[in-house]
């Protein structure tokens, strides 16, 4: 019976989806409509972090790009978003997003727009990173939206899947919360002061760039493993990290969904390896920037050949196989970055080029936001 109700389910979400994917026709205006809904939003947030920068800009970020280049981008980005309200406008069945498009633009341009003086900015502890958020943004939908439309796994599976609003406000979350996170990973991180050794960090420093990487990815995936197993296996852990389960579509976005309780302890694990190692900044750069993009890679719809380098680093098929409902891949591939923990202490699935057939938890987690922040201390409480 039990069976029959999740075969209904599955069935009713596939029409769902169906459903979407044809109310997305060419020329109706829905595109354009959502193109200029959200170039809108977010260049009247750049344009806020432009005013506020000390409040909506991050530190770590600010020395990464320049502000005054950015402006250019920034000024296409309202330019589209006007172009497409107005597009969505002549198209006119969905008229309300193309106003919605160009109220948002409008208040950007009200605000100061593209041309806003960038000069030095006073550095305060806690910020907002609107940057992040934009920056990651942009660059997802480039790289990793383009890749899922190319070499789909789910073919059928469009982009404004069920619950793809939660997982943006997740996206949302988690990177405007950066500034905190990092401050939160550094101080967990200082408590490991007694075990510095400048032998070490000499050592360390003495190998070459690349050699620095594999050590600091061998170092963060080992930590990532157990941090991971943890929350698999200790009980009262594993409400906390069934909200990053809880997905039932894995996509590029599909991956921002995490508790925070979750998505703090592991930036807090994974700094402790780098910092006691002391390695050169290059390297905890190139590090910093593989592991995000590969983070969002293996949530991706995206069947893609990876060659012999799937023997080697996690792809999306070994994750999406650990987001899998089903038994025999259940508690399996921990590993963040490569998979050799994962053969190592014996936790890997990986049946040849097969893929999961259902995603998700066994137990299903309530469907909205403050829902599932709350559920693992009611689980808590429940006990
Ligand atoms: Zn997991
Ligand atoms: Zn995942």
């Amino acid at each position: 019976m039990a069976k029959q109700n999740e075969l209904n389910y599955e069935y009713q979400n596939r029409e769902v989806e169906l459903d979407v994917a044809r109310s997305f026709r060419f020329g109706e205006g829905k595109i354009s409509g959502y193109v200029s809904v959200f170039l809108g939003a977010l260049s009247l947030l750049a344009v806020l972090a432009y005013l506020f920068p000390a409040y909506l800009t991050t530190i770590e970020l600010r020395q990464a790009y320049d502000a005054k280049d950015l402006q250019q981008i920034l000024k296409y980005g309202m330019y589209f978003s006007l172009f497409f309200g107005v597009l969505t406008f002549v198209l006119g069945k969905f008229k309300r997003m193309g106003f919605a498009g160009i109220l948002l633009t409008s208040i950007a341009f009200a605000l100061g727009g593209y041309k806003i003086p960038v000069g030095p900015v006073e550095p305060i502890r806690l910020s907002l990173g609107v940057d992040w958020l934009i920056l990651a943004f942009l660059g997802s939908v480039f790289i990793f939206m383009t890749l899922e439309k190319l070499f789909p796994k789910y073919k059928n599976q469009v982009i404004l899947r069920k619950e793809w609003a939660l997982d943006l406000f997740y996206f949302c979350f988690n990177h405007l919360a950066i500034s905190a996170i990092l401050i939160y990973a550094n101080y967990h991180a200082s408590h490991f002061d007694w075990a510095l050794n400048e032998q070490v960090h000499e050592f360390v420093r003495d190998m070459p760039i690349l050699l620095q990487v594999v050590l600091i990815i061998l170092l963060a995936d080992f930590v990532l493993y157990w941090e991971h197993r943890w929350f698999h296996e200790v009980k009262c852990l594993w409400p906390v990290h069934a909200v990053h389960h809880s997905v039932e579509n894995l996509d590029w976005l599909a991956g921002s969904r995490g508790h925070f309780v979750q998505i703090f302890s592991e930036r807090a694990m994974v700094m402790i390896p780098l910092y006691l190692i002391g390695a050169d900044q290059t390297a905890l750069d190139i590090y910093v920037g593989f592991a995000a993009l590969q983070a969002v890679l293996i949530h991706c719809n995206l069947k893609f050949s990876f060659g012999f380098l799937r023997y080697i680093f996690v792809t999306p098929q070994f994750h999406h196989w650990h987001h899998s409902s089903e038994k025999p891949a259940i508690d399996t591939n921990y590993s963040a970055h490569t998979v050799l923990f994962d053969y190592l202490f014996g936790t890997a699935h990986m049946p040849g080029d097969h893929w999961p057939a259902d995603y998700g938890t066994t137990k299903k987690l309530p469907s909205s936001f403050v829902g599932q922040v709350l559920y693992p201390f009611r689980r808590l409480v429940k006990r």
